[in-house]
């Protein structure tokens, strides 16, 4: 049997990749076939692709392009889509467990489906080693799959670093007080080389912009090192967390959520203790 996979660069994908294996022979459609980034015209040619392999599933990773193109799919096709999976098991039905409410819940469900459509949860699942597989020259696409694509890109004010891939993240809460006191926050996340993040309650309080909220209705992150400064640590903003290796809260309340699931905790006045860490690596330097 074929499987089709949507591939866009970075593990998610060659995550998606190890629970697409499970269903036969991968062929790819890459994501950046298409330029500019255009859902509608990529959800065309997966449905064609998909007819014409007759695939038993298509899959793609759980970012937000790919559970966005899988949407498209799914509207076009009428098809089932489980989406943010953590285990599938090929079959009639398909079965799938899958992450809910930014991974406080795992739900088991049945794909009754010709042609299961599936997006893998980012991180909760080895990357594949293998093969790359056989990749499939798209179609052009007809002008009505066209109307929604992306039509500019914007730098982002934090010097480049992206949320996504960034290796070390330095990110402040409502504990950092206001938006100026994001400065101590940027002065480190620059010599760390780092990209800043921030909780929810900074983006509504209009501190931050959204781009650099973390969490369930944020960006989902995947760092070396997460460095918490002045956030709770809710189930929304842990849910954002899943991938990072180690965490580091600073923190002045030790009962926080935060303080209790990170590896290393510092208890204490942020404003103090943001500024003497950043002292301590110049001095190094
Ligand atoms: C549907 C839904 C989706 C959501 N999605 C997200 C999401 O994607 N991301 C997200 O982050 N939240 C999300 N939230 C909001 C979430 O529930 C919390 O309200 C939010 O994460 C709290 O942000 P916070 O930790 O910065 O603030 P708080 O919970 O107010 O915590 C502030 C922390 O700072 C500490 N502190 C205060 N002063 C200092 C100081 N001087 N030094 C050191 N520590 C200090 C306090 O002890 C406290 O722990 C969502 C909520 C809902 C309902």
């Amino acid at each position: 049997m074929n499987v089709l996979v949507l591939m866009e660069s970075g593990d998610p994908s060659r995550q998606a990749l190890t629970l697409a294996r499970k269903f036969g022979d991968p062929r790819s459609v890459r994501m950046d076939a298409i330029q500019p980034f255009a859902p509608d015209a990529l959800a065309a040619a997966l449905a064609l692709a998909a007819d014409q392999l007759n695939v038993s599933a298509v899959f793609a990773a759980g970012t937000d392009r790919g559970n966005e193109v899988m949407a498209r799919l799914a509207a076009r096709t009428g098809l089932p889509f489980a989406a943010n999976c953590i285990a599938v098991t090929p079959g009639d039905p398909v079965e799938v467990t899958r992450l809910r409410w930014g991974g406080s819940l795992l739900e088991e469900g049945r794909l009754h489906s010709p042609r299961a459509l599936i997006t893998v949860a980012p991180h909760t699942v080895p990357a594949d080693t293998g093969p790359a597989p056989a990749e499939l020259d798209l179609k052009p696409s007809a002008g009505s799959d066209l109307v929604v694509r992306v039509s500019d890109h914007v730098a982002p004010a934090n010097g480049g670093v992206s949320l996504t891939t960034a290796k070390v993240i330095v990110s402040g809460g409502r504990g950092v007080g206001s938006k100026e006191g994001f400065a101590i926050i940027e002065e480190l996340a620059g010599l760390l080389g780092a990209a800043v993040g921030c909780s929810r309650a900074v983006t509504s309080a209009g501190w931050r912009p959204h781009t650099d909220q973390v969490g369930q209705t944020g960006t989902k992150v995947a760092p070396e090192v997460y460095i918490a400064c002045g956030i709770s640590g809710a189930t929304q903003h842990m849910a954002g967390l899943k991938g990072a290796k180690r965490i580091v809260a600073i923190n002045s309340d030790p009962q926080a959520p935060l303080m209790l699931n990170a590896d290393y905790t510092v208890t204490g006045d942020l404003k103090e203790i943001v500024p003497a860490i950043t002292a301590e690596i110049r001095k190094r330097k």
